[in-house]
């Protein structure tokens, strides 16, 4: 297998004018075409009715606003309709099957929510007096004991804020337990179908990046990682089950190799959701992990709340591990371990993530879902989260190309890749499909190590007739890409909007509305 650098195509394709769907509005039936507030609005008109200022002198001196700031002034009813039309643009998984792979895009239960939302918890301040927050460390304290049973670990630093926080701490311990051996070492190990949150965050850690090739089954090649462990490796970054969908069978092979070598094994956990309750990273000889519980533990990114990346860390890589964290006291009572009282207890952390304790809504929300789960509950969310991913590879094996089909049954997510598209037509193409169809895509272009990939994740959530209806809709695009069906290249038709240039809006974002260059560009 070798590495694809071509990437998704960054430049829109031009689509056709849809002159089928012109009306007097620019509206199409209860789809509204929404402006901008500055289009509706008006500089000098004003929602609110204020008093008229009293005169005095000014308390910020030369910091006094010198001209209007430009903001256009709305009615409540102009703004409520402007969001909620805005809103309605827009896909979330209250609203379908959300099929990108590598992200979980699961159901969030609404008790979860309820329990986040009860003011005990939501109104929480991190700067009340401690002696206040004792149900709060407490949530946090059960969720760290799951989480280290779940996963086999000895500790847990709730602090990272998501899962690519979580593995700059995870690297952050290793590299402190290296320097504490006077182990200076200075490349971290990635196999070609990581996550590029991974080599990134080796790099921002100060570390050289090298890839390990994955065979040509998908998996990480036992033989060319073994050939690279050397003196100068730190740590190799391995997810499990990785972005190819398949679970590293030889992990435990492979983690007696790296430590053979000197060396620790970060894993990348964003899978976790499915193999938990099944399989314990720990037995495998994993170091450290981060465990996004913005996927696995629900609440899926927009769904509630931000992301949330605890990692779950070794015996030894504990030590080292960030400020501030909760400790239970004999009488039962909760206590915080910060700066002021580490010195006998954890004198050797390695500093700080975050300014306080990380994301308490996203606790309170895993914890809710764990409890109400249960232990059972949870090995069923990972063998129904398999069974649904295999189901869609299986139904589509016959339509798309399923480069890993013959490695065995996929984890939770099925890879799928262009080969046997007509000329001309792309991965692209059938992701604007689907949005016809009334799907957003399933992830595209990853995992890099496929060509045209196309990943899909559909989770435990869905229901086999939910999942019929999508395995239809994807087949039929499919369909009409091999069949070299030309007007593929202007969906989509139907949405708000047509094809955009994303990767030019994420490189050269427009955030600023300045009337004049509007009124320019429009002449
Ligand atoms: C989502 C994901 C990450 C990054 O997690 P964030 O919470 O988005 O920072 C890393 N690795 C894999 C495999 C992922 O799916």
């Amino acid at each position: 297998m070798s590495m694809l650098n071509e990437g998704r195509p960054t430049r829109p394709i031009e689509a056709e004018p849809d002159t089928a769907a012109d009306t007097f509005t620019g509206n199409r039936a209860l789809m509204i075409d929404e402006p901008l507030v500055f289009e509706i609005g008006d500089t000098d008109q004003c929602g609110v009715d204020f008093d008229e200022a009293p005169e005095g002198e000014s308390r910020i001196g030369g910091l006094e606003r010198n001209r209007p700031i430009g903001l256009a002034g709305l009615s409540e009813p102009q703004t409520v309709r402007h969001y909620t039309r805005l809103s309605r643009q827009n896909y979330a998984i209250d609203l379908g099957l959300f099929p990108l792979g590598s992200c979980t895009m699961k159901h969030n239960p609404r008790l979860d929510e309820k329990i986040a939302r009860l003011p005990g918890f939501a109104d929480l301040h991190p700067l009340q007096p401690v002696d206040t927050l004792q149900g709060a460390f407490e949530v946090i304290y059960e969720l760290a004991v799951w989480l280290m049973k779940l996963t086999g670990m000895y500790g847990v630093a709730m602090s990272p804020k998501a899962g690519a926080h979580g593995e700059l701490c995870g690297i952050l311990a290793i590299r402190s337990a290296l320097e504490a051996r006077g182990d200076m070492r200075e490349v971290v190990l990635v196999p070609e179908s990581a996550h590029g949150t991974n080599p990134a965050t080796a790099a921002f850690a100060g570390y050289r990046v090298e890839n390990i090739p994955a065979t040509a089954e998908g998996r990480v090649d036992l033989e060319a990682l073994k050939a690279r462990l050397g003196p100068d490796v730190a740590a190799l970054m391995i997810t499990n089950p990785n972005t190819c969908g398949l679970f590293e069978r030889e992990m435990k092979a492979i983690s007696d190799a790296v430590h053979a070598a000197g060396a620790f094994v970060y894993c990348d956990g964003a899978n976790f959701n499915a193999i938990v309750g099944k399989v314990r990273p720990g037995d495998l000889g994993v170091d450290a992990m981060h465990i996004n519980l913005h996927k696995t533990f629900s609440t899926p990114h927009g769904g509630g709340g931000p992301g949330s990346g605890p990692v779950v860390l070794s015996e030894e890589l504990s030590a080292y591990g960030p400020l501030p964290f909760v400790a239970k006291q004999r009488d039962g009572s909760f206590r915080l371990i910060e700066e002021e009282n580490a010195a006998e207890i954890h004198p050797h952390g390695f500093g700080r993530m975050a300014a306080f304790h990380g994301q308490m809504g996203m606790f309170t929300r895993a914890l809710a879902y764990i409890l109400s789960h249960g232990a059972d509950g949870l090995r069923q969310v990972a063998e129904d989260a398999v069974l649904n991913a295999n189901y869609i590879l299986r139904s589509l094996e016959d339509v798309l190309d399923a480069p890993f089909a013959a490695s065995g049954p996929c984890m939770h997510e099925a890879v799928f890749s262009d080969a046997g598209f007509a000329e001309g037509l792309t991965t692209l193409d059938v992701a604007k499909g689907l949005i016809d169809e009334g799907y957003h895509p399933m992830t595209m272009y990853f995992p890099l190590v496929v060509h045209g990939a196309m990943l899909v994740e559909p989770t435990e959530t869905e229901s086999k007739g939910t999942l019929d209806t999508f395995i239809g809709a994807l087949r039929s695009v499919a369909e009409r890409a091999k069949a070299g069906d030309e007007s593929l290249h202007a969906a989509p038709v139907f949405a708000p909007r047509r094809r955009l240039d994303e990767t030019a809006a994420a490189r050269n974002p427009v955030l600023v509305w300045k009337e004049t260059e509007q009124a320019e560009a429009a002449e």
